[in-house]
């Protein structure tokens, strides 16, 4: 894939990019190590001023930032801007936090191990390689970023080839905030040159954000090299509703929760699992919502939906539902790919989906909907954690006793009752099964890239 900046809504290219030569990637490479050796010798509130700097800069360039995300990706503006707001709000966090989520830990009874102290110290590791993928091409770069530079860590970020100038731009934020230069790079390199650089004995350690096929490649490497990764993969959101959801609220979060970035979010609800009982009004009224959407230019303030990021994203999307409707799935609105030119792809509900089609157990990273109607909570669960995913998860329901259930049996690392799968700096973020390892934000977060180091005194 050439490293390029293609506009999604037109298909035309606007930019290519030359890959960086290896003795460039071997500089960054080293500007990273050395950069550590700094860094890691500096104090909570030196790295938070930084941190907050580089919040303060993203906030006044946010509209500026927004309009080339837009340009790469695709996913509306005003959807761009609410990701850098994002993002400042998740840097202001760590600056916050971060001392206190990374304090010492000290043994209550250090004598039952015969110490005069004992304690755990959070201790960062060194240069840590980032590969991230365009659809949040700003929050999955700072949501790694934040907590790891307040940990003392650097990070070599290798982003989606189709976000050049995104990526870029968060090559200079962070040294431009005041962290010392190499402390933040961006390696313009394919995904065929990831392996030589994990393989470099100064890389500590790497975090993933893609697909699943991305993430075995990269966790084999590593998992050769002895080196730590955290996977945060791709996930089939099950999305269910039982008879004493409040369903108007349930349809207009459904509608968002599937179509939030175009339809390509690793937390959108992809399946809607329905109880037999409310299938019939949930499906009309879903329709209804998912075809009133505005799909359009995303520059637009009034529109909902842009076009899908890439070519070869809007083509699987075609074939899987192709395939469905194939096998005998009944489309229920859109479906039909529009004549015009770049990656359009229309909000679309399906019904009557099989076990032996792909979408049944696959991810269709798109705004396509797929309906299920069950008889009961327990249908419900056992169909919800039939893909191999387990990232998020949705349900509605007023009843306790059920909100128990699905908390327990529901195979994901988010559960989100009444409301829909988000992240938030402040809760773990993660999946569980194919959807991955490891989690970021929270307080597991920081921890992840650091050596737990434990310290005895006698
Ligand atoms: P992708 O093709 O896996 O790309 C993600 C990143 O991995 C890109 O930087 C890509 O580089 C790189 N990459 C791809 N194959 C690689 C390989 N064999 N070795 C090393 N690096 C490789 O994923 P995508 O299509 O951009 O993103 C969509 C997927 O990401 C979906 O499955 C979605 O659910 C998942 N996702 C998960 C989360 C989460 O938090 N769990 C969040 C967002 C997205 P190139 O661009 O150069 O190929």
């Amino acid at each position: 894939m050439p490293i390029a900046t293609v506009n999604p809504a037109t298909g035309e290219t606007l930019e290519e990019f030359d890959p960086h030569p290896a003795e460039e990637v071997d500089r960054r490479l080293a500007g990273a190590e050395e950069a550590f050796r700094t860094l890691r010798r500096t104090t909570f509130d030196t790295r938070a001023e930084w941190l907050r700097a580089a919040a303060d800069l993203l906030e006044a360039e946010s509209d500026e930032v927004a309009k080339t995300v837009t340009t790469e990706m695709g996913k509306t503006l005003t959807s761009a801007r609410g990701e850098a707001a994002k993002c400042v709000a998740g840097m202001r966090y760590y600056a916050d936090n971060a001392a206190g989520l990374l304090a010492d830990e000290p043994l209550a009874d250090p004598s039952q191990v015969g110490a005069s102290r004992a304690y755990v110290s959070y201790q960062p590791i060194g240069p840590v390689l980032a590969v991230m993928p365009w659809n949040f091409p700003l929050w999955q770069v700072v949501r790694f970023a934040a907590p790891a530079l307040m940990a003392g860590n650097t990070g070599l970020l290798k982003h989606a080839s189709n976000v050049p100038r995104t990526a870029l731009y968060l090559d200079q934020l962070f040294t431009r905030a005041g962290f010392p230069e190499g402390a933040f790079a961006t390696l313009l390199i394919g995904s065929r040159d990831v392996e030589r650089v994990l393989t470099d004995p100064r890389v500590r350690a790497a975090t993933l954000t893609g697909s699943e096929p991305a993430g075995a490649a990269v966790a084999a490497i590593a998992g050769k090299a002895i080196k730590k990764t955290v996977l945060e993969l791709g996930g089939s959101d099950p999305f269910v509703v039982m008879p004493s959801a409040d369903l108007e609220e349930s349809v207009k979060v459904a509608t968002v929760a599937r179509c939030q970035n175009n339809g390509q979010s690793c937390i959108a609800a992809k399946r809607f699992i329905i109880h037999e009982d409310v299938y019939d009004e949930f499906a009309e009224r879903f329709v209804a919502s998912m075809s009133a959407l505005r799909v359009g230019d995303p520059m637009a303030d009034d529109t909902d939906m842009g076009p899908l990021a890439t070519e070869s994203g809007r083509d699987s999307v075609e074939q899987l539902v192709a395939d469905a409707v194939g096998k005998g799935a009944k489309v229920l609105c859109g479906g039909d790919t529009p004549d015009r030119a770049g990656w359009w792809y229309p909000p679309t509900v399906i019904a009557d989906v099989t076990p032996s089609m792909q979408m049944y157990a696959d991810e269709v990273f798109g705004p396509v909907a797929h309906l299920y109607r069950v008889g009961s909570l327990e249908e419900a669960v056992e169909i919800a954690n039939i893909t191999p995913f387990g990232l998020g998860a949705n349900a509605w329901t007023q009843d306790s006793a059920e909100q128990a259930a699905f908390v327990r049996d529901l195979e994901a690392g988010l559960v989100f009752v009444n409301g829909m799968v988000a992240s938030y700096p402040a809760l773990p973020f993660g999946g569980v099964k194919h959807s991955g390892y490891g989690r970021e934000l929270g307080a597991p977060g920081p921890r992840e890239f650091c050596n737990t180091k434990t310290v005895w005194i006698g």
